[in-house]
């Protein structure tokens, strides 16, 4: 049987972040990835004729390990195109200003919506530093009823928050909270954060040259279907059958494929739980290119009121203009039929022309089976924060179960660090069981 001082499994960004921060250190790594390539749910693919981003994208100075491995590697971010015109829509019709006057109708709501998020989460590096056990029962609809907003207004938030949601209801108020709290209370600058600046080169740029400082051999095509945490080391179990024996294992794989490896010895009831609720993001994203150089828009619709809740003009080329649009229920459109896509974005700009469309079905993919992590009630404080202390010998790290940033590629890197720290410090300290040590967080 192979040994390996340690194995990561899943090589989305959270994974080849662990593996590289352990091979520097001197450790023997193998990741362990199921598809074909590297990068999970980031994916620089071609498409519209040009290269595009068919999963994660947006990133920002402000999130801190994000940001130094871009300095690190000299890769800087793109300005986004400027939006001069915005549309929602709203009590049934499409509205239309300029990005002021859109904000300055849905900015009072959102501070409604938001009010107590500092309160809730007053240090977010620590989410479990006050009691959210009450807000860990609140669904965002319960926290949108409870606001009393007229049909016009509901809608207007409503449609500002479709491009994160799936259904208001399946979805925790708690993580929300917590993200507008990560950025001072302010939900625009979180919403800046999330949405609209790119990395030049793509994220294949970033993950190549994470990929160039790192020793870890990297097993393509490798599903793991069974980890066996057995006192003294771990066994790995691929679909093909074989078996890796390791000190330790980061397990790096998204909420809705973890329910698909056996794990033994069992995990922690509020675990468990999570895995088995899943994240409920059905999402997709949609990148459609219309002819000519059109005047730059982003458009917001509520959730189950049109098949494209987010859309916004991303950049000019070759005389035309890429649109990326987010559909909280990807069963709501197909993305390859132009006629439905075009019909879609005329209901905002009534002479748009689509000429291509290009996407990926993320629920649909045996290695995601969702979008990017947006938590049920009761998951962020209790079942998240209970898997990063680790099982035994097994860490877990991902954007899903992030304790700062959750469902973003900054997520994925904070707790790709924390894993590997642990592991390397577990792994040179004692050759027992690994120590959960960190504060419950
Ligand atoms: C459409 C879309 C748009 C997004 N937009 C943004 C954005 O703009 N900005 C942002 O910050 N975030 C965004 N996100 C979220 C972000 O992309 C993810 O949160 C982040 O990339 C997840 O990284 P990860 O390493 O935790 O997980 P993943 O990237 O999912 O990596 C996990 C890896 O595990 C592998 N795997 C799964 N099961 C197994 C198994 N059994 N054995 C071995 N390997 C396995 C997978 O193949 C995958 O490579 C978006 C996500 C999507 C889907």
């Amino acid at each position: 049987m192979e040994k390996f001082d340690v194995a990561v499994i899943g090589a989305g960004m959270a994974g080849i972040t662990a593996a590289r921060d352990l091979s520097k250190k001197g450790l023997s790594v193998v990741v362990l990835e199921a598809r074909d390539r590297v990068g999970g749910r980031t994916y620089l693919e071609k498409g519209l004729g040009d290269k595009i981003e068919l999963g994660g994208a947006y990133v920002h100075w402000t999130q801190a390990h994000v940001w130094h491995e871009l300095q690190k590697h000299g890769i800087s971010l793109l300005p986004p195109l400027t939006a001069t015109k915005a549309y929602w829509l709203a009590d049934g019709s499409v509205h239309s200003g300029t990005e002021e006057e859109y904000y300055e109708t849905l900015g009072p709501v959102m501070t409604q919506l938001f009010a107590d998020a500092r309160e809730r989460f007053p240090l977010p590096y620590m989410i479990n530093a006050v009691d959210n056990s009450d807000i860990e029962r609140e669904s965002i609809e319960d926290r949108i009823q409870s606001l009393g907003l007229s049909a016009y207004h509901r809608d207007v938030l409503d449609g500002a928050l479709a491009g994160v949601v799936h259904k208001h209801k399946d979805h925790g108020i708690a993580q929300l909270l917590h993200c507008v709290a990560t950025y001072f209370g302010d939900y625009k600058a979180f919403f800046e954060t999330a949405s609209f600046w790119a990395m030049e080169g793509g994220t294949k740029r970033l993950i190549d040259a994470i990929l160039s400082e790192s020793t870890a051999e990297l097993r393509l095509s490798t599903p793991v279907t069974a980890i066996q945490d057995r006192g003294s080391n771990v066994s790995i179990t691929t679909r093909a059958g074989q078996m890796v024996l390791v000190r330790s294992a980061i397990v790096a794989v998204p909420l809705n494929t973890l329910g698909d490896i056996e794990i033994t010895p069992s995990l922690p009831r509020l675990v468990a739980q999570m895995i088995e609720q899943k994240n409920p993001v059905m999402a997709s994203k949609i990148w459609a290119r219309v002819r000519g150089e059109i005047e730059g828009f982003a458009a917001f619709a509520p959730v189950g009121q049109h098949p494209i809740n987010a859309a916004r003009t991303e950049r000019y080329y070759d005389g035309d203009t890429l649109i990326m649009c987010i559909c909280s229920d990807a069963a709501a459109i197909r993305a390859d039929d132009l006629t439905a896509v075009q019909a879609a974005l005329r209901r905002f700009v009534p002479d748009i022309e689509v000429v291509d469309t290009a996407s990926h079905s993320w629920a649909n993919d045996e290695f995601s089976q969702g979008g990017w992590m947006m938590h049920r009630p009761g998951h962020l404080t209790n079942g998240a924060a209970q898997i990063r202390q680790g099982h035994g010998r097994i860490r877990f790290a991902g954007s899903d179960i992030a304790g700062l940033e959750v469902g973003a590629i900054e997520g994925a890197m904070e707790s790709a660090a924390a894993a590997a720290r642990d592991v390397a410090a577990a792994l040179a300290t004692s050759d027992r069981s690994l120590p959960t040590t960190r504060p419950r967080m």
